[in-house]
């Protein structure tokens, strides 16, 4: 049987224009690289995915020479393996491949359809055209799904011409590294970059970095990271205030004193310009690839459910909530919102550019609710914000996420890990919910739902108490 570690696929491939190091410890070394669990996130790509993937079906298999196609089309050649959405024969024994994503440009798969195009021209085949079917950015549903406007195919022949050494090249090394029993472990190109692009070996491979590190200052890269690498100074210790910027600042002192940093000053400013009733609100949406209602687009996030906490100067609090039943409830939505904001008072979010960005789309959609939703986003204040420099522990580690902030100043709030415990979590239960034909299950996704967003403002109401109390 085939040692299917020596075997190069596409996404093998890709991994190993990422990284070749954690390409072989993935292959070669398991003890030193732990493949991430596929995330929410991954999954509701992966259902993008075949939800695209059915409606191009449907467009490709629906032309006269539907029989001409042929899906999920295996290459294989030389230890490589490529795997082709579609493939459609000609007459004169040629083929086009097409690579089907649920993205909204070919731009990013040029890489994808190159390795392709490669390993089947090595496996025999010759190759008349390459393309890449994708979703049209502009499409707005209108009865029915239309798969014809809701589906680019994008020529990628040049593309791939231009690419094609450096890959066939790639390909090689890639073969090399997958043959080799050993490769440099000492050290890795990370420490050049800033913790997102880590994977799970940078650990072992880097011991000597310290904890607390330079990776702990947020926005630390490029330039002013390689040059406090290069000197050896990964030690919080070791990095002085002329290594940062204004904005790293605040962090480095908390960091370096183990102390939270307060500027009472800039904070009493900031819940000075505060005016009650005092709303805290948050959105959850849903959205896909897939538009679900009408005059809905592909990957647009249009809420489904709000939670809002109103708080008056007496100190006293109401909480409002609203959560659809399927999709395209927006209006319902505004409605239920209309009806618990006063005409005056702060908006308060957590990370206000997505909760603007939800009332432009839901504005669009609703233009009888337009001047409403822009006096929203006018009235919007982002308690996230002093977070960034006026209030700073050294536990947040450079980050100013609620799921960061949230456990170090009130840990009696938490969210259950075991339910909807973040946004992509919330897309995948308002689906599940959605598409649901058991009242029980429909039952518990909904107090789930509901529960989460509630624990969303709940928190912010508690943060910014904290907030007050650090002032008073
Ligand atoms: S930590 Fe980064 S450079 Fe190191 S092996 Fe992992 S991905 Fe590659």
């Amino acid at each position: 049987m085939k040692d299917t570690t020596q075997i190069l696929t596409k996404s093998g491939f890709l991994d190993f224009l990422h990284c070749p190091t954690s390409f072989w410890l993935a292959r070669r070394r398991p003890d030193l690289y732990v493949a991430p669990a596929p995330s929410e996130f991954d999954r509701l790509l992966m259902m993008d995915g075949y939800a695209v993937e059915a409606a191009a079906r449907d467009m490709l298999g629906a032309g006269i020479d539907s029989e001409a196609f042929d899906f999920q089309f295996d290459f294989a050649s030389d230890g490589c393996l490529a795997r082709a959405d579609a493939v459609r024969r000609l007459e004169d024994g040629r083929i086009e491949i097409y690579e089907i994503k649920s993205s909204t440009s070919a731009n990013d798969h040029i890489q994808d359809a190159a390795f392709q195009r490669i390993v089947a021209e090595r496996s025999g085949h010759r190759v008349a055209a390459s393309f890449v079917v994708h979703v049209e950015k502009n499409y707005r549903l209108d009865g029915q799904l239309d798969p014809e406007a809701f589906l680019t195919i994008t020529p990628v022949d040049e593309d791939i011409e231009q690419i094609r050494h450096d890959t066939e090249t790639a390909i090689d090394r890639a073969m090399n590294t997958l043959a080799a029993t050993d490769v440099d472990l000492d050290g890795c190109d990370c420490v050049y970059k800033s913790k997102a692009q880590r994977c799970s070996g940078f650990d072992q491979l880097n011991p000597e970095v310290p904890d607390p590190s330079v990776y702990d200052l947020p926005r630390m890269h490029g330039a002013r990271l390689a040059a406090l690498v290069d000197d050896g100074r990964l030690d919080i210790e070791d990095v002085v205030e002329e290594d940062v910027t204004a904005s790293q600042l605040p962090v480095l002192r908390a960091l370096r004193s183990g102390e939270c940093i307060v500027d009472a000053k800039a904070i009493r400013k900031f819940l000075g310009e505060l005016e009650f009733p005092l709303h805290f609100y948050d959105y959850e949406t849903a959205g896909g690839a897939i538009p679900q209602a009408e005059g809905h687009g592909p990957h647009q996030q249009i809420p489904t459910q709000f939670s809002c906490h109103v708080v008056h100067e007496d100190g006293s609090t109401q909480h409002h909530e609203f959560l659809a039943h399927g999709h395209g409830q927006e209006a319902q939505l505004v409605e239920a919102l209309k009806a618990c904001v006063a005409s005056s008072g702060s908006m308060i979010v957590w990370n206000e550019t997505f909760e603007k960005a939800c009332n432009r789309r839901m504005a669009a959609l609703l233009p009888q609710h337009e001047e409403f939703l822009f006096s929203l986003n006018e009235r919007t204040v982002d308690l996230m914000k002093p977070f960034k420099a006026h209030y700073v522990h050294p536990d947040f580690r450079g980050s100013t996420s609620i799921k960061r902030v949230l456990p170090v100043l009130c840990p009696e709030l938490s969210y259950d890990e075991e339910a909807v415990h973040d946004g992509t979590g919330a897309i995948l239960a308002f689906r599940e919910m959605v598409e649901s034909t058991s009242h029980e299950q429909v039952t518990e996704l909904r107090r789930q739902l509901l529960g989460y967003c509630r624990l969303d403002t709940e928190a912010m109401v508690a943060i910014y108490r904290k907030l007050c109390d650090a002032v008073a």
